[in-house]
């Protein structure tokens, strides 16, 4: 039966150890800053966002939520990304996305500057993860891996395979382990035969947003498991893309939902943010 990996634990621990490097930095009169942009009134950015500022007020980072209405123009918040840009208290900035359908989303995440892209969705950090060179990589893509190495999995060498090719999970996912020195393969809504590209991996990433599709007959008997999807059922429970109950007993190790890649995805913005500041 599978090792579960604690995301919960780790990220914890990260968390502690981002407080420590905060309180170095404070002794030398610096203090990490971000800062979350939020339009409109959907509530699932509402709680991601609140999430975000007490994560930052936890470890002594210094934060600001800009909440925004949900007419605001796209001038008006070009207008603001120009201020947080210019702002020296501010290291990283966020915009919660999805914004509302009047703003286009490219023109504002392309204002931000690089520099303090810590959601890593600017294209010149984008562009630079290709040449293992950007300095911010996406929160969650970089969670999976920190998962990995915390859990002392080898990635070297292994065979890794990624279900989805998204620009902000698996194309990402797939480039820090092909970094890391994996044979990466990287599977999607056309890929032929699933379940054999599946039983090939060492190291198993899935984010495919459909619950529970990956079941224990797919999985390598010893793979790693690491669960991207959040799926919400109809009877309120919430499950990951892996059917968790029948993979366990295949794989060496597994994510649960909630609870696996999740609660890193935070730690990694705040571990962002501080190497802004840094
Ligand atoms: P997207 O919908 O953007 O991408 C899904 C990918 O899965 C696509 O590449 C799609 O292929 C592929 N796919 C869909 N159906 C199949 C199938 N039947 N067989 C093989 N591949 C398939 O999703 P995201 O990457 O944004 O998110 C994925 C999951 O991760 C979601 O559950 C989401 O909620 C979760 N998530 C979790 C985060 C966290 O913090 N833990 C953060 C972000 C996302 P194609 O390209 O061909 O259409």
């Amino acid at each position: 039966m599978a090792k579960i990996i604690d995301g919960k634990a780790i990220a914890q621990e990260i968390r502690k150890e981002i407080k420590e490097r905060v309180e170095e930095l404070k002794a030398r009169g610096k203090q990490p800053g971000l800062a979350v942009v939020l339009v409109g009134n959907n509530p699932a950015s509402q709680t991601y966002v609140r999430m975000k500022e007490k994560a930052c007020q936890e470890v002594g980072m210094y934060s600001e939520v800009h909440r925004l209405p949900e007419e605001t123009s796209e001038e008006e918040l070009l207008t603001l990304i120009d201020q947080l840009n210019a702002n020296e208290k501010i290291h990283g900035i966020l915009v919660q996305l999805p914004l509302p359908e009047h703003i286009d989303e490219k023109k504002i995440i392309d204002r931000i500057l690089p520099e303090k892209d810590v959601d890593g969705f600017h294209p010149v950090n984008v562009g630079n993860l290709f040449t293992n060179t950007a300095r911010f990589v996406a929160c969650t893509p970089r969670g999976c891996i920190e998962l990995l190495d915390r859990m002392g999995v080898e990635i070297e060498g292994k065979k890794a395979v990624v279900i989805g090719r998204s620009n902000i999970v698996g194309k990402p996912v797939a480039m820090l382990l092909l970094h890391r020195n994996a044979t990466v393969t990287l599977c999607h809504s056309r890929t032929a035969d699933l379940k054999k590209e599946c039983l090939d991996a060492d190291i198993l990433v899935v984010a495919v947003g459909r619950p529970e599709m990956i079941t224990g007959d797919m999985i390598k008997e010893g793979a790693v498991v690491i669960d991207v999807g959040i799926n919400r059922l109809e009877d309120g429970r919430l499950v990951g893309d892996v059917h968790f109950e029948s993979a366990k007993e295949k794989a060496s190790m597994i994510t649960p939902v909630p609870g696996g890649v999740g609660p890193m995805t935070i730690a990694m913005l705040l571990l962002n943010t501080l190497e802004a500041c840094e």
